[in-house]
């Protein structure tokens, strides 16, 4: 690995700059940032470098009907029917197919330009919902998927009890996902003993599997054996959810979730797509991130997040590939901002006086906000953050040569029709070049087998 790097043009805290040189550590930080003559004869990149983006949702398995429930079933077809679908796609994935799954999306996930995943797991259980004898056997074959590809992981184990507010006895198509406290604790016991090199974390499901006793609960575990943790949870993603909480307690899905959980920067609230202003404000104020997933919210017809409000207020998000319907960074944030201007019918709308182009901006913003859901110093090229970054391609045609390096990534995520990422780097080790992976035809081949028998459970 080099001790060092320097790049013509990188996306910095201070904006774009030029001819930036930067040390590596041994175990992959950047030291302090300096404009120079590359003095050091680092490796130099001349193409444009952003900072790597942390995906802070994924469902890896769910990686394998992307594109694969686009089918009208029902006479109005919506997120639940679509879930249906979903529960009964899960029973089928054995512990070598999501492996198999998981390595495929991870390698993909790498080149759309993430380089740490939030991993949010809750697929536990055998086929027939009995216990593994290793209860970390579905977590296994993610993390060493996470390995095998080079890509950084927090992995959150769900825990899982309940079908709806009010602890409603869980679905029999929920068997896979559901956990007793005890085998739970196995769970985090058993991950916790294996030096695996990646992060752990703690996620109730959603205020509908995790009544506010276990919740409770789950928290003071949190402290006892993984202090500080990330703590992630599903909420407000659809209206239903809402009306069923208002039924449940009188009250709305978020203000639930504030009045019973210590929601601080620790936590990450995934979607918040229905908010009232008094939810928005109070998301800002608790300093927690948003966790947002456009292209998922998009093809299961959630909702359009209240970016505007939620950022004049002062709020943070990050991005995550969720059902992983799409593997690019720049889709998901190009879908954000569309919706903001469907909405509101105006353009150039997520930006800022410092940053007015819209790629930059949200670009920033987004990596900022997913190193803060996975509690770790990356997201940044800066002094202290892990070396995680990409290059963004020149195109073939030059007319890249004619646009400025504040415009690079508005041309890219504007305006690309392919594949815009053409290396990555995690710790400072390069995992992407010229756009493969370097197991490609490895993956790929036991990722085809998989779904060529996977495919007809769809
Ligand atoms: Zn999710």
């Amino acid at each position: 690995m080099p001790t060092g790097f320097h790049f013509k043009q990188a996306l910095t805290d201070q904006g774009w700059q030029q001819n930036v040189s930067v040390a590596v550590s041994d175990t992959g930080y950047f030291g302090t940032l300096v404009q120079d003559d590359n003095p050091n004869n680092y490796p130099e990149i001349a193409q444009p470098v952003v900072p790597g983006m942390p995906n802070l949702h994924s469902h890896s398995f769910q990686y394998a009907m992307a594109g694969l429930s686009e089918v009208r079933r029902n006479p109005v077809d919506s997120f639940w029917s679509w879930r249906e679908k979903m529960y009964y796609f899960a029973h089928n994935v054995s512990p070598e197919d999501l492996h198999a799954i998981t390595a495929k999306l991870y390698m993909e996930l790498l080149k759309g330009g993430y380089t740490e995943i939030v991993e949010f797991h809750y697929l536990h259980n055998d086929l027939d919902g009995g216990y593994y004898a290793t209860p970390e056997e579905l977590s296994a074959a993610i993390l060493s998927a996470a390995t095998r590809t080079g890509l950084s992981l927090t992995h959150l184990p769900v825990f899982y009890a309940h079908a709806n507010f009010g602890g409603v006895a869980p679905q029999d198509a929920q068997r896979r996902f559901i956990n007793s406290r005890e085998q739970y604790v196995r769970l985090i016991e058993a991950l916790k003993s294996q030096k695996t090199g990646h992060n752990l974390g703690v996620a109730p499901h959603s205020l509908r599997a995790v009544t506010e006793e276990e919740m409770n609960w789950l928290l003071e575990l949190r402290n006892d054996m993984l202090p500080d943790c990330p703590v992630h949870i599903h909420v407000a993603e659809q209206t239903k959810e809402v009306d069923d909480s208002i039924a449940h307690s009188g009250k709305r899905s978020v203000a639930a979730l504030m009045d019973q959980a210590p929601v601080d920067k620790a936590w990450c609230l995934i979607h918040s797509t229905h908010l009232d202003d008094d939810e928005v404000a109070a998301i800002a104020n608790s300093g927690a991130t948003v966790g947002l997933c456009p292209l998922t919210e998009s093809n299961l017809g959630d909702g359009i997040f209240r970016a505007v409000d939620f950022l004049a207020a002062d709020g943070h998000f990050g991005i995550g590939s969720d059902s992983n319907i799409c593997t690019q960074a720049m889709q998901e944030l190009r879908t954000l901002e569309y919706s903001q201007r469907l909405l509101h019918r105006q353009r150039n709308i997520l930006c800022s006086e410092q940053l007015p182009n819209v790629g930059s901006y949200l670009w920033q913003k987004a990596a900022q906000g997913g190193a803060r859901a996975a509690g770790r110093a990356i997201g940044r090229i800066a002094a202290g953050h892990r070396a995680d970054f990409v290059e963004v391609a020149f195109d073939q045609n030059g007319i890249m040569a004619a646009v400025s390096a504040e415009a690079v990534l508005d041309f890219h995520m504007f305006s690309g029709q392919k594949a815009d990422i053409s290396a990555v780097y995690v710790a400072g080790a390069r995992v992407i070049s010229d756009g493969q992976h370097p197991q490609q035809d490895a993956i790929d081949a036991s990722y085809v087998s998989t779904m060529q028998r996977l495919a007809q459970k769809l």
